[in-house]
């Protein structure tokens, strides 16, 4: 072959390299951009999440600016290396960003605005500077807090005691309720009204505040407070000595049913009223997490009939083996005697959440009466009564016996509202729930 038909091929190979090099890097396909279809913030502010991806050259930068009817706020401008040659350094790698939005920087009275995303990649189209995608997220800001407005009046309440209020709000809410200390009580509806059942907490630091807080779905808070008196009381203690045979026969049977090795009883003691004792205290948070939105009972508990109190609430308990302390616990029930295999009722209406056997408390019965208050019954000999069941006020849910740590045949029997342990001797008093309870639930629109 002559020089010029060498020349002749190699200018096809330049052409033909050239060619596929200028197709690549022409490449028509814009990037793509994941948002929002439209986000609400609150007065708080909050992040937009947006994920870019460009399958061709790659992405080359990203310009994010807010909006709106009094002008534009730039939030982000970034640049991705590369090169018009060579495209994206970090190839293909899709990129994640959160966009924070403060309605503090705009004006007051800008309630509508867009966000604008622009994005470009690597590819040489529109003269050199790359395919362009765009997206407008529509973003309201709702920088009101809910109304809240209380009805309830002067309430005093007991440390370990139970409480309502009543209040009425003026939107829809994600959450509302009343918050004392660290703990959160869920508000329900009501007859028109909303009222949240709470507790003071045994363990709930002195002169807790207690607020009712309602929050809107853009996050606004309102923070409410009526006149509460929290009347503190001394709580009892009591030194309880583990007896032989609770050694010897109860401990090491509860511990072979839940694999705690009991070679040393005492240890095995410990173990049982710390781990498994938090452990099944869980178990009940969870069975009971989702209280009926309606009150399924009416007026006071009954307590067992013809028993006699062994225990009280709150009782904080040092337990002794031989003299010396080996393990603490407070008792959040009333422990009632009775004969051996009393037939057990059910304190007032409500629907079985829990019937098994559940480690320290035995064979036990937790039921729901409906926004967030609920009872547990420990130790049976026999259940009666599955979850789910519906039961009326004193219909049996099984017999009372010494399953789980249990010294002899008696009723474990808590109250509960929401994840607070109260004093079932209020809710025994049908004085004390009708001026407290009943005269402050909305009653129905005639
Ligand atoms: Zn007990």
């Amino acid at each position: 072959m002559t020089i010029r038909g060498w020349l002749v091929i190699l200018l096809l190979i330049l052409v033909g390299v050239g060619g596929t090099f200028a197709w690549l890097r022409f490449e028509s396909e814009a990037p793509q951009i994941a948002g929002p279809e439209s986000v609400v913030l609150g007065g708080q502010g909050g992040n937009v999440a947006l994920e870019l991806s460009d399958a061709g050259a790659g992405l080359r930068s990203v310009q994010v600016v807010l909006l709106h009817a009094a002008g534009e706020l730039d939030l982000l401008s970034e640049s991705y290396p590369g090169s018009t040659t060579q495209g994206a350094q970090a190839g293909k790698i899709p990129v994640s960003l959160e966009i924070a939005i403060e309605p503090d920087a705009l004006p007051r009275a800008v309630t509508e605005a867009f966000l604008r995303v622009r994005v470009r990649d690597w590819s040489l189209r529109d003269s050199l500077r790359g395919n362009l995608a765009e997206l407008k997220v529509p973003i309201s800001i709702d920088r009101r807090p809910p109304r809240v407005a209380i009805t309830t009046g002067l309430t005093y309440v007991r440390r370990g005691g139970s409480g309502v209020v009543r209040y009425e709000l003026d939107e829809e809410t994600a959450r509302d309720g009343v918050q004392v200390g660290e703990t959160f009580f869920p508000g329900y509806e009501m007859n028109g009204s909303r009222v949240a059942f709470y507790a003071i907490p045994t363990d709930t630091p002195d002169s807790p505040e207690l607020r009712v807080i309602a929050e809107d779905t853009a996050g606004n808070v309102a923070r409410a407070r009526w006149p509460v008196v929290v009347k503190e009381r001394v709580l009892p203690v009591a030194n309880v000595t583990l007896p032989p045979s609770f050694l010897d026969t109860t401990v090491p049977d509860l511990a072979a049913s839940v694999g705690i090795d009991a070679s040393d009883p005492t240890a095995a003691f410990a173990q049982i009223n710390t781990e498994l004792r938090a452990a099944n205290e869980r178990t009940i948070r969870e069975a009971l997490a989702e209280s009926a939105p309606e009150r399924l009972w009416q007026g006071a508990f009954s307590q067992l009939a013809n028993s006699k109190v062994t225990s009280r609430f709150a009782e904080r308990r040092t337990y002794f083996v031989g003299g010396q302390p080996v393990s603490k616990a407070t008792h959040f029930g009333y422990d009632l005697a009775s004969t051996r295999a009393a037939p057990i009722g059910a304190a007032a209406r409500g629907r079985v959440a829990f019937a098994d056997e559940l480690g320290i408390y035995g064979n036990c019965v937790l039921l729901d009466h409906g926004l967030g208050l609920a009872s547990l019954y420990g130790h049976l000999s026999r259940l009666d009564v599955q979850a789910g069941d519906s039961v009326e006020a004193g219909q049996s849910l099984g017999l009372s016996g010494a399953t789980g740590l249990a010294g002899g045949d008696h009723l474990h029997f808590a109250v509960l509202i929401g994840e607070a342990y109260v004093d079932p001797i209020e809710w025994w008093d049908e004085k004390w729930v009708r001026e407290n309870i009943e005269a402050r639930l909305p009653t129905p629109a005639p």
